[in-house]
């Protein structure tokens, strides 16, 4: 079989643009591996978030969210559907609504080279994503899976393209609180691993709602260095308002988060250390919301985990109102 030996040459090559410069920190030629960029309009929209920090921290407190990022791991689960909550967790659970998956599987044809996921991965990407957010008590359910064999859609979804645009038109579900996973190949953009639009997008265009993602970075896929699901989590982090580390720069106020250091660019691999700004901190390279590879990324912090519980409220309708 020429084809899967070819995708491999492929996928070699385009790792070795996402990450041109791994060890040394001091990353030049910066490929863009993930596309969500936050415009004018979303650095007014957070600005808005954080004046109103204030009136929104009450309705938190009312939540009784706690100490977020030290809650205690739980036991591993089999199954994100069936993810049990901590003691905390469990109050939380009565006031907010669970955030239901549908994960939208285009493929070119039906084996692994071509797109096609089990769905014994797709649970385990979404187990991940379960994981990291349960710090901030959020919940999934991964309700449905589609296997959509469209090769044109496969090669060509990218950011703002028809094929994206008819793909999502066509298999959109949900309400905002609703995550739309696409997995596709990426091949007309090579070197981007993923993209997402953020919470206050939905409002003008809820059907463009949702994260897509290269399918060869889900655990266990052979995306180099980013094949363990740390992408899909990255880009859910958009999804809940997240920007990225290195949003800004060095000036303030970056990515408003501010138990964030700042960061001049993103980082690649995974270095020893790294500094690029002289504010305190140095940077956060082993934060989900940077670039570094997979296995570099830990954590998103306290910050984060407020800022998007605060954001989902505000605009994904994440409280249950009775
Ligand atoms: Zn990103």
């Amino acid at each position: 079989m020429l084809l899967p030996f070819i995708l491999t040459a492929f996928l070699g090559a385009t790792a070795a643009l996402a990450a041109p410069q791994a060890d040394d920190g001091n990353t030049t030629n910066l490929q863009p591996i993930c596309a969500t960029n936050a415009n004018p309009h979303d650095i007014a929209v957070i600005e808005q978030v954080v004046e109103n920090d204030k009136t929104t921290m009450k309705d938190l407190e009312d939540l009784e969210l706690g100490d977020l990022s030290d809650e205690e791991e739980d036991e591993d689960v089999d199954d994100a559907a069936h993810y049990n909550p901590n003691h905390m967790c469990k109050k939380i659970y009565k006031k907010i609504r669970t955030i239901k998956i549908h994960w939208h599987n285009v493929a070119a044809n039906n084996t692994r080279e071509g797109g096609y996921l089990k769905k014994k991965v797709i649970l385990k990407q979404v187990k991940y994503i379960q994981k990291i957010y349960k710090k901030a008590c959020l919940r999934f359910y991964l309700k449905g899976v589609n296997h959509i064999y469209n090769a044109d859609w496969f090669n060509n979804v990218a950011p703002g393209s028809p094929q994206e645009k008819a793909l999502k038109t066509q298999y959109r579900h949900g309400d905002e609180l609703t995550l739309n996973i696409y997995s596709v190949g990426l091949v007309s953009t090579p070197g981007l691993l993923g993209y997402s639009t953020f919470p206050w997008n939905f409002a003008d265009d809820p059907h463009n709602d949702g994260i897509v993602i290269h399918y060869a970075t889900v655990p266990g896929g052979d995306y180099p260095h980013y094949d363990e699901g740390a992408v899909a989590v990255h880009e859910v982090g958009h999804w809940v308002g997240l920007l990225h580390t290195f949003q800004g720069g060095c000036s303030q106020p970056g990515d408003f988060v501010s138990d964030t250091p700042a960061e001049s660019t993103p980082a690649f691999g995974c270095p020893k250390y790294r500094n690029t700004c002289a504010s305190t901190g140095s940077d956060p390279i082993h934060n989900f919301m940077d670039y570094t590879y997979d296995k570099c990324k830990t954590h998103l912090t306290k910050g984060q985990l407020w800022r998007l519980v605060k954001i989902l409220k505000i605009f994904r309708k994440l409280i249950r109102h009775h």
